[in-house]
């Protein structure tokens, strides 16, 4: 069912074409105003891949986890890899946040990739 994402109705929505890109349009008859209800599915927002990623993880199947978040299996089952190979080989120190450490591997990732480029 559709909901205004500006008034939250979730009566009174009616469809009005689509977007260029194919997405249904709808329109809300109480605020009139236009919306997509389902985005495309390369563009699942971070929670809804967080929340697939936590029901899979809770022992849920890939299959089982997508259903219940409302993604694509395929969706799923890549962000899952992507998980598997971000977790790190070793628990982080306290006083070294993961995001740092992340951080300055990519910056030595580019630098490198930078002098070999321009060798
Ligand atoms: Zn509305």
């Amino acid at each position: 069912m559709a909901q205004c994402p500006h008034c939250l109705r979730t009566d009174e929505q009616v469809k009005n074409g689509k977007t260029a890109a194919g997405s249904q349009l709808y329109r809300c008859k109480v605020c009139r105003r236009k919306y997509t209800p389902e985005p495309q599915a390369h563009g699942y927002d971070q929670a809804t891949r967080q929340r697939a990623i936590r029901l899979a993880l809770d022992g849920n199947s890939q299959r089982q986890a997508a259903r219940h978040a409302g993604v694509s299996h395929g969706s799923l089952a890549n962000w899952l890899k992507q998980y598997a190979d971000e977790l790190p080989t070793t628990l982080p120190l306290p006083d070294q946040p993961v995001e740092v450490a992340e951080q300055d591997e990519l910056f030595t990732f580019l630098g490198e990739k930078k002098t070999k480029s321009t060798s």
